[in-house]
């Protein structure tokens, strides 16, 4: 065990008790980095637990008599370096407050501490008849608290929306100590400016969320059906998209992977899927009963009239599992073929299929295998470059090519994250996105509640003085 030497460090072992505050280095490190392996990231001089608002309260305040950075650190689920390690300084993690302190049927939402699990939370309410529906695919490790300061979304954002849409009042701990409540329990409500969701998808860098006030759903009827098409070209799946919006359909999930990650997944799963499509979609109703069969009949009907091979559904829970597996498998399916680079673009719904195809393009143009995989249904795509990380050459193209694929989805009216987050990996692309009056007013914000930058500095831009 590292001997405390500086002043603040002892302090933090005074209010939150060793077990409280971690200096091993070889126990810190595993608190150094998300899921993104290649998003720069330094080595924490502690890593904190605290177990209540007061603790965070009392690190804060420690962090800012002494000019200490803060990283607010959920499960370290995310993928784009947002909750790496600043050299020197804190990192705070709130898996410790992991407390559902109330679910109300009567007013139809949760109050959760950060660092509940989104599955913890899912399986809460449902004893209750209930459903919170931002769904990552991370849900059965990421926090709440991680869902909110990213903004997540997840499969099923396309009928339900992403977290944003369920927060009806937030506990903030900012820079200095200071508590901010903001928000609310009633359904509507419009005093002042709307603070909770400055700090929805704020990245940590804003303030530390200390408590969440969710607003829930019914459960959705049992029984979903699912959908499995398969298409000769990335275009006829577009196509499809297109018709599901202008038709007015409204699946609970409508799914898309390239030829890559269909022949990947195959390999991993041998599930039996069309090898020589072009493309896969994967779609499903939530609506119950004879609802539901008749939405997934107007898919396939909308699927037939785009020119699939090959269309097939099913009530049957298990099989759907199983369709959905397939999908669930794609990223794990490309990183068997090396070290991989996963985007996350989203463009409009009208522009899909020129976007997977202009990923092809730009596979074939650095000679790196690009599969692709999304949720076709809000555009949200996840092109994703697999590369050998040691071989420097292959390394500078994956970059290149994560690079050229922002471009695109820029291009093409979008935007450079979904749903993934700024964090490192996209720092220096925001003022290409959001242009330099947006950049002066993020700026101005940081600065009113965060004048020293001690909050998670180095994420979402650089530098943070107005
Ligand atoms: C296999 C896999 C699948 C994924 N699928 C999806 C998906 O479908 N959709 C999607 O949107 N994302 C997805 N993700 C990304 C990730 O899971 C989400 O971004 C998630 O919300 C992060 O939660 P976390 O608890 O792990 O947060 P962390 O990664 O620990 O932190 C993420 C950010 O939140 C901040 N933060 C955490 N807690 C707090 C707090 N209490 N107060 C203030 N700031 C805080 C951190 O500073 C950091 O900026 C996936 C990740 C993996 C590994």
């Amino acid at each position: 065990m590292t001997t405390v030497t500086t002043a603040w460090l002892a302090e933090l072992q005074d209010l939150l008790g060793a077990d409280g505050v971690l200096t091993d280095p070889d126990v810190t490190a595993s608190y150094a980095r998300d899921q993104a392996m290649l998003a720069e990231s330094g080595t924490p001089a502690a890593v904190v637990f605290p177990r209540s608002t007061a603790e965070v309260v009392a690190v804060m305040q420690t962090a800012s008599r002494h000019g200490v950075p803060v990283v607010p650190r959920g499960a370290g689920s995310g993928l784009v370096g947002a909750s790496n390690a600043v050299d020197g300084g804190i990192t705070l993690v709130t898996t410790r407050m992991d407390a559902v302190l109330e679910v109300s049927p009567a007013d139809r939402l949760a109050v959760v501490q950060p660092g509940v699990v989104n599955k913890q939370l899912r399986d809460a309410v449902a004893g209750a008849g209930l459903f919170y529906p931002p769904d990552p695919a991370s849900y059965d490790w990421c926090t709440i608290g991680g869902n909110l300061a990213m903004n997540s979304g997840g499969l099923c954002c396309v009928k339900y929306g992403v977290t944003t849409d369920y927060v009806l009042g937030l506990e903030v701990v900012l820079a200095d100590g200071r508590v901010l409540r903001t928000g609310r329990r009633t359904v509507k409500g419009v005093a002042g400016y709307d603070l909770a969701r400055l700090f929805v998808g704020s990245e940590g860098t804003l303030g530390v969320i200390t408590e969440a006030t969710l607003a829930l759903r019914p459960a959705p009827q049992a029984s979903p059906v699912t959908l499995v098409a398969s298409f000769p070209t990335s275009a006829q799946t577009g196509q499809v998209v297109e018709s599901v919006v202008t038709s007015g359909l409204v699946p609970s999930m409508l799914e898309v992977m390239d030829r890559t990650c269909i022949r990947a997944v195959d390999d991993l799963i041998r599930a039996d899927l069309d090898r020589d499509a072009q493309a896969l979609l994967l779609a499903r109703s939530d609506a119950g009963g004879e609802a539901a069969r008749r939405e997934i009949e107007t898919l396939t009907r909308l699927c037939e009239e785009a020119g699939a091979d090959f269309v097939h559904s099913t009530d049957d829970p298990a099989e759907g599992d199983l369709l959905l597996t397939a999908r669930r498998m794609a990223l794990p399916a490309l990183e068997r073929l090396g070290s991989v680079l996963l985007d996350d673009v989203a463009v409009p719904r009208s522009r899909v299929a020129t976007f997977i195809d202009g990923c092809d393009a730009i596979a074939a143009r650095s000679g790196l295998v690009i599969g692709v995989v999304g949720h076709a249904g809000d555009g949200n795509m996840h092109p994703t470059v697999v590369f050998d990380a040691t071989d420097t050459d292959q390394r500078a193209r994956a970059f290149e090519a994560f690079d050229a694929i922002l471009e695109l989805g820029l291009s093409l009216g979008g935007t450079i994250t979904g749903e993934h987050g700024v964090g490192t990996l996209k720092a220096d692309w925001l003022e290409r996105e959001i242009g330099p009056v947006s950049m002066e007013v993020h700026r101005s914000i940081k600065h009113a509640l965060d004048p020293d930058g001690l909050l998670n500095p180095g994420k979402v831009f650089r530098q943070v003085t107005p």
